[in-house]
């Protein structure tokens, strides 16, 4: 295994980061991913089996790919998706195995995911008030998000956990000091992601962005923040409060890309690996991995597409086209 050379894009940047979609269907509707009547979900043969996923992720981790998120739709609607994680958590080379939820299944398996091997959790909550949740997610559901992060949180070794929240212009304004509160009163680390034009409804529009900058300044308004030092290749800015009471994060794809540091690609639930969120091609694994592709020959179709990896997203030039798939249907 050490002498297959590490997965490298055209553009000298190293892949250490996947994010693999175990499932396009989901049991919520939110507003910036999903219409209200759902999308027509892949039928069950088209999704990649658990030993396709778990033959993958060896492909990956032998060439250095070593964080591994699972992602969907919602992750926690595949059947049997604890014994996935488990079988994930036992890849050769896998050092960091997370997952991003919506959280409504997690008082049921939270603790079969940590047994799992799972380490990480990122939960999207979008608003502390139920109705507003309701209007965002089209689900009543908060109370059963939050029984489950309280779960979840009762393990040492799912910490520190993550709260998403998309910060959209005309809904997240007044969820921006209950969210600062909620990260300073609990054991979670809230972080706003700008809104991205990869919603099913296609109405993404500049002006509905959130930016990190506007949402930071209203929390340092109130309660004041000074920045943590960024780790390399991290997403996130993060800030603390200087109190010391917690800790809350920006995402900033928009306002502030961080496409030059990006070491991420991504799987669909049917085995399309695309090199970026944004992407407009991507590259089919299911077709030669059913067809009895040796693995050599997946690792030289991986190492092709990832050699054709975008500098960088488009989404504020003009002409900018949005990919056909949403959110949901590429693993966010
Ligand atoms: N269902 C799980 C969940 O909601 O956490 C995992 C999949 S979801 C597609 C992953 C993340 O993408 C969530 O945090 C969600 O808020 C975020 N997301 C979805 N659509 C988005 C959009 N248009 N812009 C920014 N973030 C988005
Ligand atoms: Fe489902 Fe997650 Fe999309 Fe909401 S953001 S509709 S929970 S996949």
């Amino acid at each position: 295994m050490s002498k297959i050379e590490p997965l490298r894009d055209g553009h000298s940047r190293l892949i250490r980061d996947v994010r693999i979609s175990v499932t396009d269907r989901c049991n919520f509707r939110c507003q910036y991913c999903m219409p209200a009547e759902g999308l027509p979900w892949l039928e069950r043969d088209e999704v990649l089996s658990f030993e396709e996923l778990e033959r993958l992720v060896g492909l990956l981790a032998s060439m250095g790919v070593h964080d591994v998120r699972l992602t969907g739709g919602e992750p926690l609607v595949r059947r049997e998706f604890p014994r996935l994680a488990a079988l994930l958590a036992a890849v050769p080379g896998v050092r960091d195995l997370s997952v991003t939820t919506n959280g409504f299944l997690l008082e049921r398996d939270a603790a079969a995911l940590v047994e799992a091997g799972i380490n990480r959790f990122n939960v999207s909550v979008d608003s502390l008030q139920r109705d507003r949740f309701f209007e965002m997610t089209r689900r009543d559901a908060l109370p059963r998000v939050l029984r489950g992060l309280e779960v979840l949180a009762g393990f040492p070794e799912a910490h520190p956990i993550k709260i998403n929240a998309v910060g959209m212009r005309g809904f997240t304004e007044t969820e921006i000091l209950p969210m600062a509160e909620f990260a300073r009163s609990h054991p979670y680390e809230v972080r706003f992601i700008e809104f991205m034009p990869l919603d099913a409804d296609h109405a993404w529009d500049p002006s509905l962005v959130l930016t990190g900058d506007e949402i930071r300044a209203a929390i340092h308004a109130v309660y004041p923040l000074e920045a943590v030092p960024r780790e390399p290749s991290a997403t996130a800015r993060v800030y603390r409060f200087t109190d010391g009471k917690g800790k809350i994060g920006f995402i900033n794809p928009l306002s502030e890309p961080f496409c030059g540091d990006c070491d991420r690609i991504r799987v669909t639930a049917e085995g399309k690996l695309r090199t970026c969120l944004f992407s407009l091609h991507e590259t089919d694994l299911r077709t030669p991995m059913r067809a009895g592709a040796s693995d050599d020959e997946l690792r030289e179709t991986i190492r092709d597409a990832v050699w054709r990896k975008e500098l960088k997203h488009r989404v504020n030039e003009p002409g900018y086209r949005q990919p056909q798939r949403t959110m949901s249907q590429i693993g966010g």
